[in-house]
C-alpha cells in the first residue's frame, strides 16, 4: 500500500533540520488552551492534568537536537530519536503537503510510570502519544521494538502535524479512522506493522471492517476500534488490524488522485469541517468511497 520508504526518508533532511528552533513554547500554549484542556481532562481522567505537570521539555535535551528530551537512563533512546527525527519530519511534511505549523518537543522515557504521567493518557499501554506540540515515546517501544522507532516516531509526527495545523478545536472533531489512517499511510505503516495488507484485505473482504463515520462522536472520546466481528485476533493485533485498514483506505483515497487528495487536505487545513471538505473533494460521501475502496481490493 501507498508510500515507499525510499521516497520519504531520502532527501529532505536539510529542510526538516531547519525546524530545530530550540525549546517548545508548550507550557504557554497549554495555558492558552486551558479551557479546552479542562474539558478534555473531565473526559479522560487525570491524563491531561498530569501531563501538564510533567512536561518533557523540563527534562534534559540531547546535545544534537534541543527538541529531544529524556529522563535519566534514556540517553541512548533519545540519541536514537534525535538521529531519526529530521528524516521522519521530512517524511510527514512530504506526505501531508506542508511544513509543521509549530515547534515541537519529543520526550523519550524508560520508566513506565513517568511515561504514563507525561503522555496525556495516564497509562503506559501505547508506544507513543501526541498531546498538543508534545510527542512522548514509550519505554516499551525502546525495550521491545527499537527497530520500529522510526515508523512509530513518524506516526506520532503525523498527528502532531495535523493537530498543529488544524488547531485543537478542528482536530478533535476529525473521525478517528482518518487521523490514524493518515498517520499509518504517511509513516509507511507505523502503528500497523503486526497486520499485513493481505490479512487486512481478507478481513475486509469477509465483512470484518472498521467503521468509517464522517465525524468524531464526541471530543477526545473518538478511538479507532477494531472490527466488531473479528475472529482470532486479540490485543495489539486487533488494533493493528483496524489501523491497517484505515491506512489502506487513506492510501486508496490518495492514490486514486494525489492532487485531489492534497486539495482535500488543504480544505481541512483551511478549517473546513471534515464532512464538507470530503464531499466537496471526492464528490461522494465517505461511505461511498469506502465501497469503492472495498471493490478495488483483490479477491480474498
Ligand atoms: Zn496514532
Amino acid at each position: 500500500m501507498g508510500r515507499s520508504d525510499t521516497s520519504m526518508r531520502a532527501s529532505r533532511v536539510a529542510a526538516a533540520a531547519g525546524d530545530a528552533r530550540g525549546r517548545s513554547p508548550l507550557p504557554r500554549r497549554l495555558g492558552a488552551r486551558a479551557l479546552l484542556g479542562i474539558a478534555c481532562a473531565a473526559l479522560s481522567g487525570c491524563g491531561i492534568v498530569c501531563a501538564a505537570l510533567h512536561d518533557p521539555a523540563t527534562l534534559p535535551a540531547t546535545a544534537t537536537d534541543p527538541r529531544v528530551h529524556y529522563e535519566t537512563g534514556a540517553d541512548a533512546y533519545a540519541d536514537a530519536v534525535a538521529r531519526a527525527l529530521p528524516a521522519a519530519m521530512a517524511e510527514i511534511e512530504s506526505a501531508q503537503g506542508r511544513p509543521f505549523a509549530h515547534p515541537l518537543v519529543v520526550g523519550a522515557y524508560v520508566d513506565d510510570r513517568a511515561y504514563a504521567a507525561a503522555n496525556g493518557t495516564g497509562h503506559a499501554k501505547t508506544n507513543g502519544t501526541t498531546l498538543f506540540d508534545r510527542i512522548t515515546l514509550a519505554p516499551r517501544l525502546w525495550r521491545e521494538e527499537p527497530d520500529r522507532l522510526d515508523a512509530y516516531l513518524a506516526h506520532e509526527l503525523s498527528h502532531e502535524h495535523l493537530w498543529g495545523t488544524l488547531g485543537t478545536f478542528n482536530y478533535v472533531r476529525l473521525p478517528a479512522w482518518f487521523i490514524e489512517g493518515l498517520a499509518v499511510w504517511a509513516s509507511s505503516g507505523g502503528g500497523a506493522q503486526r497486520v499485513t495488507v493481505a490479512e487486512a484485505t481478507r478481513a475486509v473482504r469477509s465483512g470484518q471492517s472498521i467503521a468509517v463515520p464522517d465525524a468524531a462522536p464526541l471530543l477526545f472520546l473518538s478511538r479507532l476500534s477494531p472490527p466488531a466481528n473479528l475472529n482470532g485476533l486479540e490485543g495489539p493485533r486487533a488494533s493493528h488490524m483496524a489501523y491497517r485498514q484505515a491506512g489502506m483506505f487513506v492510501a486508496y483515497l490518495h492514490d486514486s488522485d494525489p492532487n485531489r487528495f492534497q486539495r482535500f487536505l488543504d480544505r481541512l487545513y483551511a478549517g473546513e469541517r471534515f464532512k464538507v471538505a470530503f464531499e466537496a473533494s471526492f464528490s461522494t460521501t465517505v461511505n461511498v468511497q469506502w465501497g469503492l475502496f472495498v471493490a478495488s481490493l483483490p479477491p480474498a
